[in-house]
């Protein structure tokens, strides 16, 4: 799989992940899937929609209810999850759909950790999704990568080709 996005967009991303450093950031990634005649999923990001981190107690009890444990993901903070409200995904979702697109993944950032998906972020991971990892480093955006699901629901690297 290839995703598709112009260095705009991803100074974007590192700019709201070195913003709400220490804490996590998250988006979501609005664009078109685009076939290619080999049977290659492609995917091109038109918009990054910043959303607010609402990691609370409730999410937290989700989380931990998926992976049976809960004291531990209780005590997790927005320093090391993040979680995008429903609400304010539908309304992203429908202004997408109006423009004939749809959200095609969603980003996050890891303050100071690697740019590879915890444990948590493939539990909650949605098949079909681009996820774009970028870690901050004292507070400053350094890796950044994509990746997405395989059929057992692990994470696989994706490719990133810069394009309007
Ligand atoms: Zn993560």
């Amino acid at each position: 799989m290839v995703l598709i996005l112009d260095p705009e967009k991803l100074q974007g991303i590192r700019a709201h992940a070195e913003q709400t450093y220490p804490e996590e950031c998250c988006g979501l990634l609005v664009g078109q899937w685009l076939r290619q005649p080999d049977g290659d999923d492609t995917r091109q990001v038109m918009d990054c929609i910043a959303a607010d981190n609402d990691w609370n107690e409730v999410a937290a009890a989700e989380v931990g209810a998926l992976q049976q444990q809960p004291a531990t993901e209780a005590a997790a903070a927005k320093t090391s999850r993040y979680w995008i409200d429903p609400k304010v995904l539908l309304q992203v979702q429908r202004e997408a759909r109006d423009r004939n697109l749809d959200i095609v993944g969603v980003y996050h950032s890891h303050p100071d950790h690697v740019a590879v998906p915890s444990e948590c972020d493939r539990t909650l991971a949605w098949p079909g999704y681009s996820y774009i990892i970028v870690a901050v480093t004292q507070g400053k955006a350094t890796d950044l990568r994509s990746w997405h699901l395989d059929e057992q629901h692990q994470f696989q690297p994706e490719v990133m080709r810069m394009g309007a």
